[in-house]
């Protein structure tokens, strides 16, 4: 990269902006000298052909709001830039991109472990900005920098939420209005399990049986999985006596969305 002032904060993005990007950003630019952003939407970490196809994107909106946001840097290569003719190279991430995600997305852990070392490398941040909402991906590229000797330090941020409890996120552009309504029933099921656990209750198995009831209640919900899982590994619990995970992927017609809540 350029000489450019020092430290630098990057946060990587698939574009189609909104204020959950927009917090990244901010923190970004408060805690750096330099602001970066990449928007990348990476063929290689979609498992499905459509959702890569239809994944919405508008550059001349997304770097409106990037300078709207004081950004200083934005890469936005074209996909020849990031994989020329003759690319050869996946990076494989072991135990923590196994389950959840990585099961019921197979080969979408590799895509997202290859791009990030390589925007990693490509820009060479003191630190880079990742959302909560996606919490094994930040598992996933904590372990790869670690491992890799990255020297970029990985910041997770809260998730930012709809008035209502819908985590943001670019695929809500999909949801029908009917659907839209329904949405929030994840952040439902999770905050009941939530209260069943503070409450007292332990059984990983009650807890999940909490948040398939909440999203049951819900006709327009098909749930592809839910999940209470160890808090480091990502393994599922039978009793919950340490930090774990609550999290859920659940389809909404051809729209599949996730979020989670931690249990310290
Ligand atoms: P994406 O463009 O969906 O790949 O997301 C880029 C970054 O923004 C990732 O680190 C996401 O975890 C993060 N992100 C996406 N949605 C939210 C949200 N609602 N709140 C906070 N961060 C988010």
């Amino acid at each position: 990269m350029v000489a450019v002032a020092r430290p630098v904060g990057v946060v990587p993005t698939m574009g189609w902006l909104h204020d959950g990007h927009r917090a990244l950003m901010a923190r970004a630019r408060v805690g750096n000298a330099t602001s970066v952003v990449t928007i990348f939407v990476n063929p290689r970490q979609f498992n499905e052909a459509a959702d890569y196809t239809r994944y919405p994107r508008d550059e001349p909106r997304d770097l409106a709001i990037c300078e709207e946001e004081g950004v200083d840097l934005v890469w936005a290569p074209p996909v020849e830039e990031v994989y020329p003719a003759g690319f050869d190279t996946t990076v494989v991430v072991g135990a923590v991109a196994q389950p959840l995600e990585g099961a019921a997305r197979p080969g979408h852990f590799e895509g997202v472990a290859t791009v990030v070392a390589i925007l990693f490398n490509v820009v060479r941040a003191e630190r880079a900005y990742f959302g909560q909402k996606d919490a094994q991906q930040v598992m996933v590229i904590r372990q790869m920098a670690r491992d890799l000797a990255i020297p970029t330090e990985v910041i997770a941020c809260p998730t930012v939420r709809e008035p209502d409890g819908l985590a943001l996120s670019s695929r809500n552009v999909h949801l029908s209005p009917p659907e839209r309504a329904a949405a929030p029933a994840l952040r439902r099921a999770l905050l009941a399990a939530h209260a069943r656990w503070r409450s007292g209750e332990r059984s990983a198995e009650a807890l999940r049986a909490v948040m398939r009831g909440t999203l049951a209640a819900e006709p327009l919900a098909r749930v592809d999985y839910v999940s209470v899982a160890d808090g480091a590994t990502l393994a599922e619990l039978d009793q919950v006596d340490g930090p774990a995970l609550l999290s859920l992927a659940v389809r909404f017609g051809e729209t599949r969305l996730i979020d989670n809540e931690p249990l310290p």
